[in-house]
């Protein structure tokens, strides 16, 4: 059984962070260390702990994380110039938090995809 993080507790509202958009699906809110004027974490309501826990049937979850960054870029002001999805994965791919979630970062240009 996987470890809950924080994000489960922001999903049950039990830190009282302002939610953007919520369904039965999926959750998002601002990052608390934003790296851009826009940046949002779009995470599923279920607990799983990296893309390599992901299965089949996980794929409308999957599927609602975009169409919501979509809209959510939309709101933000920022779909016509462009933004960046992102999905860290493990120690390599700079994981922090165990419980998946869809970094939405924009509203200036973004660089290169990789500062390795
Ligand atoms: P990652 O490195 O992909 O695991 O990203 C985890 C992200 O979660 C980081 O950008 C953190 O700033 C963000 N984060 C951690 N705790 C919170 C929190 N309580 N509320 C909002 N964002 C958070």
């Amino acid at each position: 059984m996987a470890e809950e993080t924080i994000f489960s507790k922001i999903i049950r509202q039990e830190i009282p962070t302002p939610l953007l958009y919520q369904d039965e699906l999926v959750t998002a809110f601002r990052d608390i260390t934003p790296q851009a004027s826009t940046h949002i974490l779009i995470i599923p309501n279920k607990l799983i702990p990296t893309i390599n826990d992901v299965n089949e049937a996980d794929e409308l979850t999957l599927g609602r994380m975009i169409t919501v960054a979509k809209k959510l870029a939309k709101e933000e002001g920022i779909d016509e110039n462009g933004y960046r999805l992102i999905m860290n994965c493990n120690e390599h791919g700079g994981q922090e938090v165990y419980h998946l979630h869809m970094h939405l970062v924009g509203g200036q240009p973004l660089g290169k995809m990789l500062n390795i």
